[in-house]
């Protein structure tokens, strides 16, 4: 059974390491090569875009897969809506594995929003001395924030716009909470922002902040679209790739 993993998270990089070597897989996975340094899958990975989803669909009869998964970050909407539709018009299962959100303890002063345009609104009257810890896209949202400073964490340089006001801190989690508190304390943070990316690997911000008694502004998740099986885990989606009828057949 051929398998393309469309990757980019801890999970998708769990599956290839659970699917790598056993019999009757064959996977590759795909990354967007958008930073320089990517941590690599086990096996076989490809990279870089398909060309929407009219190249993934020709990709995908090419390289003959029998199944999509698609465990890409849980806002990386267009390639999860790209393997939605490439994965119907071919007849293939499609996976998605999607981590769960994060959810609020008590001490947390979340505001959710629809999007990063929301959280940039929700900005005003939270204070002035923001910690956006969006990643690199999308930091453009805030760059007409003039009255506000931020300190925009993200693994490489964000692309496009950034606010007048600012700090760059290139780094890659995990990070712990007692960093994380360091941080809020060195730069006098008032307010930080986050996309609801779930994860242990990042969530050590959302303790420091309760801590500190400082608000969150979490960005929801755009939706998954229609179609296809959801897990939450890469045990769940090696369980689903073993029991796929295509397996067998
Ligand atoms: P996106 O907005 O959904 O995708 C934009 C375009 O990038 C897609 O149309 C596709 O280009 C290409 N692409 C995205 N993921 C790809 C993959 N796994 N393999 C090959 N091409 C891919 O995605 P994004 O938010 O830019 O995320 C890019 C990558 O970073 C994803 O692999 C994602 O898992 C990872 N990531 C994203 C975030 C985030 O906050 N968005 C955080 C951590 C990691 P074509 O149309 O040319 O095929």
């Amino acid at each position: 059974m051929k398998i393309l993993i469309l990757g980019g998270t801890r999970e998708a990089r769990e599956l290839a390491q659970l699917a790598s070597g056993e019999r009757g897989f064959d996977i590759v996975s795909s990354l967007a090569g958008r930073v320089r340094d990517p941590q690599l899958p086990a096996g076989a990975v490809r990279i870089g875009g398909f060309g929407g989803a009219d190249g993934l669909r020709e990709w995908l009869a090419a390289n003959e897969i029998d199944a999509v998964v698609d465990a890409t970050h849980p806002f990386a909407a267009a390639m999860s809506s790209h393997a939605a539709t490439a994965a119907t018009e071919l007849g293939l299962p499609l996976l998605h594995v999607r981590r769960p959100g994060w959810v609020e303890s008590p001490g947390d002063q979340w505001i959710r929003v629809p999007d990063l345009a929301g959280a940039a609104d929700a900005l005003a009257g939270l204070g002035e001395r923001v910690f956006l810890t969006i990643g690199r896209q999308g930091v453009a949202a805030f760059a007409g924030l003039h009255r506000h400073w931020f300190l925009i964490r993200a693994i490489d340089p964000p692309e496009g716009a950034v606010p007048t006001r600012h700090q760059l801190l290139l780094a890659r989690g995990p990070f712990t909470e007692s960093e994380e508190s360091g941080l809020l304390a060195e730069h006098r943070i008032d307010v930080l922002v986050t996309k609801d990316s779930g994860g242990a690997l990042t969530d050590a911000k959302l303790a420091a902040a309760r801590a500190a008694g400082r608000p969150v502004v979490v960005v929801d998740r755009p939706a998954l679209p229609p179609g296809g099986t959801v897990v939450n885990s890469a045990g769940d989606a090696w369980t689903w790739l073993r029991r796929t009828p295509s397996a067998s057949g």
